[in-house]
Formats: structure tokens, C-alpha cells, sequence
């Protein structure tokens, strides 16, 4: 007989070589990747200072970042080198879709590889031009019973307060909306949204989004807040938005000191790359979390950004350690212009079965495919269940181990 400790060690080993390829290439990563990546974007950084003749607090200063931000070539050639088809490919998407990023976000790109996930993140590629897919997958049009509202499920609603993002994401789902104007909704039209609400008392979760409403200047966002917020049967407000990784600067402490008078308030961020979780980021999303804000997030998977299960578990366990917890991951929509980002549903679930026993549970969100014509989040879930009927069940362990349970 062995020993009970003999087991339980001879357990752990096998459980360290489980995880022994992921500990390589995070270490790998950390010091080939990271560290080298934190110097570049430091370079950058000086150098977008001294073209656009600004100071260390002007580039902490978020209408500094959103005055300078680029998005023609004109800019972007001073600092990357583009080839001749690259400024083609650049003038023939401009004529479709905007594009922009602030000079962070530029800062956190690779100026000689344009394969490298925070450039196909933030900047046009020929890609785009393939007309396959739809403009409006999610037929937000069939699902809005009032101004700027997109109502889908019995107790919950999403109000859209602006089409204005800091950066324009080249996965965009919304990019029929997205890109083409900053506009803010109007008071009338938010006050019939509100109308809505305070109509509609079943509503109990209301989702403030865009765009992004973290482009609101601090008193109109208070605003919109405050009338969500004065109405009795709303009982959690959340906002969604992707200024923690394209502008951390947004998050100040003005802002927080705000946000912290309207709890229960959740906020839901979008981080798809762990070249995204930056010092500056993670402390914007520090600042959120010490206000009293719990932090989700929703990635999305996208082809050759983040379809490797060793990057999402970096960027989860990455997030974990901001205290940030992933919520969903959604499966890439068929939105024109966004056909290379697409991956396969099984590709995306093999990814899932690997996190279950590699990670916390807490790093592992749900993955969820948003159903067409707005019907709502469908829940994709590796398949655990072998055989169920009424006398057994038989099930399958993270590690494809057999069980059996009789009834
Ligand atoms: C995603 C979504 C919500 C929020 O869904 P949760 O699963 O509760 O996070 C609400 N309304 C609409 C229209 C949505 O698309
Ligand atoms: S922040 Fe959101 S809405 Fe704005 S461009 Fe990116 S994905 Fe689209």
C-alpha cells in the first residue's frame, strides 16, 4: 500500500507537468515580450510628445490624448514606416470605415510588424475590404422600443448615450454606427429613454453604453446617472466601455468620486490582449475597483489577436490580479469588414475545456455567441455530459477522466 502522502505528492508532480507549458511561455513572455514591449512604448511615448509639443502631464491628461489623437497617414507616417500598398490600403478603407487611435494606444503598438495584436486591434488592414457579412447582425433596429434603448430580455435594457469611442476597435460590431460621427445623443432622447424606464417597472438592471459614455464629458455622464438612478425600481446600473485599455487617462479621480455616489454601479470593460493590461491601465482599473466598482470583462475573440489559449489565460489571470473579473468572452459576430477577425465556434470551446483546471475558476468568464435577429446571449459550453437518463449520468472530468454516477 502506498503511503497517503506518496500518493498526494506523486499527484502534484503530475499536476506541475500539467501546467508546465504554460509556466514556459508565461515566463517567456514576461521577459521577451513585456518588459521589451514596456521600453518601446515608453520610446514611442516620448517621441509622440515631442511631435505633438506635449509634457508628461499632458499625456496623463485625457483631453490631451483625445485632441491628439491619430488618424489620418499624414500623422502616422511620421512615426511608422508604411510600403507603398500599406498607404494604398489605408486611403481605399478611410473611404469606408474611420479609423483613430489616441496616442497611447499608439504608443502600445509594434511600429515594424503590422501582424502584431495591438496594430490589428487599432489599425485598418486590407482585411477590411471584404464585403462578406452583415451590416447589422444584431438587428438593434427590431429591438428598440424607444429612443436610443435596445430592449431584449424581460428586466433589462441597454441605453446607447453616444456613437463616440476614444479608439475605433477593427472588430467593431457596431461599426454601422460606430466611427462615422461622434454624436452624443440628445437630452430629449435620453429623457424619453428615461421615460421608458420609469414606464416599464419591470426594469430593474439598466446598461448605460455606446459608443462609449466614458467620452461624456463628467457632467452629462452624471447626469444620465442620476435620472437612471432616481428611478425607484432600477436597482443596479451598469456602464460598458473600453476607455481602461485605449485611454486609462479618462479614469480620474474626479470621475470615480462621481461614479462612487450612484452603488450599486458595475462596470464592464473590454480587454482582448494581455499587451493591453499596461501599469497605466491597471491602475485605472485599480482607481475603479477602490471606488467600490466591481470590474468585469467582456473579450472578444478575434483571429490572431487572441485564439491561443495560453494568451487568453495570461490575459485572464492578468485581469484577476487588477481585480478586473472576466465575464463573458463573445464569439466573434459576422459584421462586415470584420470577416478575419472570425474563428470557429469549436475553436473558441477547445479553448474553454482547456481553461476549467488550468486556471481559477475565477479567470474563466462564460462564452457566449449573441443570437441573430436580437435573441438574445446564447451560452456556448464544452460538453461535460457523456450520457444522462434516468438511472446514471455519465460525465467527463477537465482532464477527460470517466465518471459515473448511478441514481
Ligand atoms: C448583453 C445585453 C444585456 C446584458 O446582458 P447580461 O447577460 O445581463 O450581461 C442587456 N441587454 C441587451 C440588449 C444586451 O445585448
Ligand atoms: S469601444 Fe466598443 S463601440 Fe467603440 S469602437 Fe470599440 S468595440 Fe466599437
Amino acid at each position: 500500500m502506498e503511503d497517503k502522502r506518496e500518493i498526494s505528492l506523486k499527484r502534484a508532480k503530475e499536476l506541475h507537468n500539467e501546467i508546465a507549458d504554460y509556466l514556459e511561455f508565461k515566463e517567456q513572455y514576461i521577459s521577451d515580450v513585456s518588459e521589451k514591449r514596456d521600453l518601446i512604448s515608453l520610446k514611442h511615448k516620448r517621441e509622440l510628445l515631442e511631435y505633438f509639443g506635449g509634457t508628461d502631464e499632458d499625456w496623463d491628461d485625457y483631453h490631451w490624448q483625445l485632441k491628439n489623437r491619430i488618424g489620418s497617414v499624414s500623422v502616422l507616417t511620421k512615426f511608422m514606416k508604411l510600403s507603398e500598398s500599406q498607404l494604398k490600403m489605408f486611403e481605399e478603407v478611410s473611404k469606408k470605415y474611420r479609423w483613430a487611435v489616441t496616442p497611447y494606444y499608439l504608443s502600445l503598438m509594434d511600429y515594424s510588424d503590422m501582424n502584431y495584436p495591438i496594430n490589428l486591434l487599432g489599425l485598418p488592414t486590407n482585411a477590411e475590404l471584404n464585403n462578406q457579412g452583415e451590416l447589422d447582425p444584431m438587428a438593434e433596429e427590431y429591438t428598440n422600443p424607444a429612443a436610443c434603448i435596445t430592449r431584449r430580455y424581460p428586466n433589462r435594457l441597454i441605453i446607447n448615450v453616444t456613437s463616440s469611442c476614444a479608439a475605433f476597435c477593427r472588430h467593431c460590431q457596431r461599426r454601422r454606427r460606430i466611427g462615422e460621427c461622434d454624436r452624443i445623443e440628445s437630452e430629449d432622447r435620453i429623457n424619453e429613454a428615461i421615460k421608458y424606464i420609469e414606464d416599464n417597472k419591470e426594469i430593474r438592471d439598466v446598461l448605460i453604453t455606446g459608443g462609449d459614455p466614458l467620452m461624456l464629458p463628467d457632467e452629462m455622464l452624471e447626469s444620465i446617472i442620476k435620472k437612471v438612478r432616481a428611478i425607484e425600481h432600477v436597482e443596479i446600473v451598469r456602464i460598458g466601455t473600453r476607455v481602461p485599455a485605449t485611454m486609462p487617462q479618462r479614469i480620474t479621480k474626479k470621475l470615480t468620486d462621481m461614479l462612487k455616489k450612484y452603488h450599486p454601479l458595475f462596470i464592464n470593460i473590454q480587454f482582448d490582449h494581455p499587451g493591453e493590461l499596461t501599469k497605466e491601465a491597471v491602475k485605472a482599473c485599480e482607481m475603479l475597483a477602490d471606488a467600490g466598482i466591481p470590474l468585469g470583462n467582456q473579450m472578444v475573440f478575434l483571429k490572431g489577436i487572441n485564439n491561443d489559449k495560453y494568451i487568453v489565460q495570461l490575459l485572464n489571470e492578468g485581469l484577476l490580479k487588477a481585480r478586473v473579473r472576466p465575464y463573458y468572452i463573445f464569439h466573434p459576430k459576422q459584421v462586415q469588414g470584420t470577416k478575419h477577425f472570425e474563428i470557429k465556434v469549436s475553436e473558441g470551446l477547445k479553448i474553454m475545456e482547456y481553461l476549467r483546471g488550468h486556471t481559477s475558476g475565477l479567470a474563466i468568464p462564460q462564452y457566449i455567441l449573441n443570437a441573430p435577429e436580437g435573441l438574445g446571449k446564447i451560452p456556448l459550453l464544452p460538453n461535460y455530459i457523456e450520457e444522462n437518463d434516468e438511472y446514471h449520468v455519465k460525465l467527463k472530468t477537465w482532464e477527460g477522466k470517466e465518471v459515473n454516477i448511478e441514481y
